[in-house]
């Protein structure tokens, strides 16, 4: 997919984004030597980390800065500027902008805040200064952004105090950010931790160039081997989507952490499947299914993403812990199997080398270094690293230290151990240095060997975790029509009752039980006779959505005598829970007998549409709330998978050797993705619940539809 490229006025070709995060010349408005100054700050370390192209400070009341000319203005300037950044004042930002654009900058960025950030003025306004940008094909960047570190361009348009250094470590992770002050913080926090970057870039507002535009830009570029994102909201959800795909055919994996997750189900709900399936639920399917790993916290995030630069090979299933501690080695590997992280079992040489090491009984998953023979050999880092690295059924090392005397040396000795004869790190390996300063030598033979480290165990568990799952990726598979199965002849709109969505559902093939509404209690007996007893007794009434919670909803009626009682009760119970309520009848049905019930429901997601959501249904909707959520049409494939991850699916696999009506179910689900794909033009919920499972087949006795021209 291309990037959304402003109308061309200028006949000057539109900057790409390589060519504004490499610019040859930059322009700093308001440039200053003053370092409580924006501009004196950004001045200073764009000169401090090497920047190669030209410099423009414009500055009225000066001839020079840092030795550099500096110019009354940027009309003044000998040639259009590359890049031109500003943290002007909000209200002077839209005139330098024009005279940028004006003078044929190709490229801004805009610091300030108090944009689209802070309400509809600013929105205008914001708006207005892109139109300016536009009509002379320059790009912006923000507003309300820090800009952009590039130590792989020797590029710094960002005035942090986290640049403050003496050398920027060039990494190949690549982040983009939405929030500027993340952004700093992260690159602060990694530099402490031995981690360094091709590129970072924060976006802000997203104006004009938005978040997807830089993560392309990364996946093209040969410098970066891991994404990483900050994502607060998206601007182009598809476009992300078919990006995240984009990054996975070019085998670079795309780290995200989302801010925003309990947003879900806040709005009063019709369906179940809108309050469990909101638009967070719905990313993360969106980045299950192309392998974009979704993170709580962006320490964890460059955890993960400095080991898999590292080794792009690596993987983290079966992991070995390393401890100066029993303590840290015991609490670690707990929390590595609470996250599903497989303890290696080291193989039979591996174990016997380390017999030769540590005392009888230790030297075994998690190895305290306390457990070795002879209390002289101070190289027990480095001979239990090269052991365990070189361990054929262990994936990755978990380095745990605790307080310990002498730890400067024992992490330099670690270190030495885990490198090949050419400095290469032989197996994917995590130091936690969980000391405060007493740890902080050890840190120091870290930085210097090399390898990068985190303070927290519970950093490094996630990022294993998160690994592994990497690990565990399947590719979605296409969906196929089911033979027949045609989208139904007129659009669906409006709100249907329980039997004219059973109507609709039917249409498609999705079983559903046989019912009668009836109007009255002698019809009602009339109408079981004719189903079959047991039947169950509906309250109808387009007032009465959640049948069970006003008294609606009667089962087990096994005779003439319980029907009549349970019409009229339920007619009663009704009246006495919704007064107003229009009562159109009473609905007679089958009684569906199974011990599954689940929910499938759809929606239109205003994202990414149609998805199609499934899980516990009727009374557990709420107790076992795991659902599996994914963009419809489905195919038979990965609805199975994707039941067998659902708390649920013991009970379908037949638990007790009772094998429930798999196949049923993933072709009742299939059917609905198909049916919510058919309804993608349209705003709509879609709950069928319950779907009654048995060991033959499956059938749904409940379901609400509603929908509207989207808008
Ligand atoms: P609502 O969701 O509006 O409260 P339902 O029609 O889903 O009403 O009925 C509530 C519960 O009653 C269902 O979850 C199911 O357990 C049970 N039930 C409803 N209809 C049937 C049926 N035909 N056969 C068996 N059980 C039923
Ligand atoms: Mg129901």
């Amino acid at each position: 997919m291309r990037p959304q490229e402003p109308e061309r006025v200028a006949t000057r070709p539109v900057a790409t984004v390589a060519e504004l995060m490499n610019p040859r010349s930059v322009a700093v408005i308001g440039a200053s030597e003053d370092q409580t100054k924006f501009g004196g700050r950004l001045l200073r370390m764009l000169i401090r980390h090497g920047y190669g192209g030209t410099i423009y400070p414009i500055n009225p009341g000066r001839e020079t800065l840092f030795g550099l000319r500096a110019y009354p203005s940027i009309a003044a300037t000998p040639e259009a500027p590359d890049m031109v950044v500003m943290a002007l004042p909000q209200p002077k930002v839209k005139a330098e902008i024009e005279a940028a654009a004006a003078r044929g900058a190709r490229g801004g960025i805009i610091v300030t805040a108090k944009f689209s950030d802070a309400g509809a003025e600013g929105a205008a306004l914001e708006r207005e200064i892109v139109l300016a940008a536009r009509a002379h094909a320059m790009r912006l960047i923000g507003p309300n952004c820090l800009g952009v570190i590039s130590p792989a361009n020797h590029v710094v348009l960002c005035s942090s105090p986290a640049l403050d250094v003496d050398t920027l470590p060039v990494g190949s992770i690549g982040l983009v950010s939405q929030s500027g002050a993340l952004m700093a913080t992260i690159f602060d926090r990694a530099l402490d931790v031995n981690v360094g970057f091709s590129h970072c870039v924060s976006v802000g507002n997203q104006a004009d160039l938005e978040l997807c535009d830089f993560v392309e830009y990364l996946i093209d570029d040969e410098r970066t081997n891991v994404i990483c994102t900050y994502i607060e909201g998206l601007k182009a959800p598809r476009r992300f989507a078919a990006l995240a795909h984009r990054a996975r055919e070019a085998g670079k994996p795309w780290l995200a952490v989302k801010a925003g997750r309990t947003e879900a189900g806040s709005r009063a709900a019709y369906s179940h499947t809108a309050s469990i399936a909101g638009s967070h639920a719905v990313l993360a399917s969106v980045c299950r299914d192309e392998n974009v790993t979704l993170l709580d916290d962006t320490g964890a995030m460059i955890t993960l993403a400095a080991a898999i630069a590292r080794h792009p090979g690596g993987r983290a299933r079966r992991v070995a812990v390393l401890t100066t501690s029993g303590g840290g080695g015991a609490l670690a590997a707990d929390a590595l199997e609470a996250r599903g992280l497989e303890m290696a079992r080291f193989a039979p040489e591996t174990a016997g080398k380390l017999a030769q090491v540590y005392s009888p009984g230790q030297g075994g998953n998690p190895i305290d270094f306390g457990g070795r023979k002879f209390e002289e050999a101070i190289n027990v880092g480095s001979v239990s690293a090269r052991i365990v690295a070189a361990d054929p059924d262990t994936d990755a090392l978990l380095f745990v230290l605790t307080t310990a005397p002498m730890l400067g040396l024992l992490a330099d000795d670690i270190a030495g151990g885990l490198l090949d004869e050419n400095g290469h790190e032989t197996k994917a390996s995590f130091f936690v240095m969980q000391p405060g300063g007493a740890a902080d030598g050890a840190r120091d033979a870290l930085r210097a060997r090399g390898f990068p480290f985190t303070n927290h165990v519970g950093e490094a568990v996630d990022a294993l975790a998160a690994w592994a799952s990497r690990g565990r990726f399947e590719p979605r598979s296409v969906a196929t029509r089911p033979a027949g199965l045609a989208p139904p002849a007129a659009a669906p709109r409006g709100t249907f009752d329980e039997a004219a969505s059973k109507a609709l559902i039917a249409s498609c093939g999705v079983p559903v039980n046989a019912s009668s509404t009836v109007a009255s209690a002698d019809a009602a007996v009339a109408a079981a006779e004719a189903i079959g007893y047991p039947v169950v007794l509906k309250i109808v009434s387009p007032d009465i959505v959640h049948k069970s919670d006003a008294g609606g909803v009667v089962t087990g009626l096994g005779d003439a005598t319980s029907v009549r009682a349970a019409y009229d009760r339920i007619v009663a119970a009704a009246r006495t829970a919704v007064p107003a309520a229009r009562i159109d009848g009473v609905s007679v049905q089958a009684t569906a007998r199974g011990p599954l019930e689940l929910i499938v429901g759809a929606r239109r997601d205003p994202q990414f549409g149609p998805i199609v959501v499934f899980g516990a249904g009727g009374v557990l909707v709420e107790l076992l709330p795991a659902r599996a959520i994914a963009t419809a049409p489905l195919a038979a494939d990965d609805a199975r998978r994707l039941l067998r991850e659902l708390p649920v699916w013991p009970v379908l696999a037949g638990f007790r050797g009772r094998a429930l009506a798999l196949e049923a179910v993933v072709d009742a689900i299939v059917r609905v993705s198909w049916l919510a794909h058919d309804l993608r033009d349209a705003d709509f919920e879609l709950d069928v619940n319950p779907l009654i499972v048995d060991e033959h087949g499956c059938c749904a006795v409940d379901a609400r539809l509603r929908a509207q021209d989207a808008r």
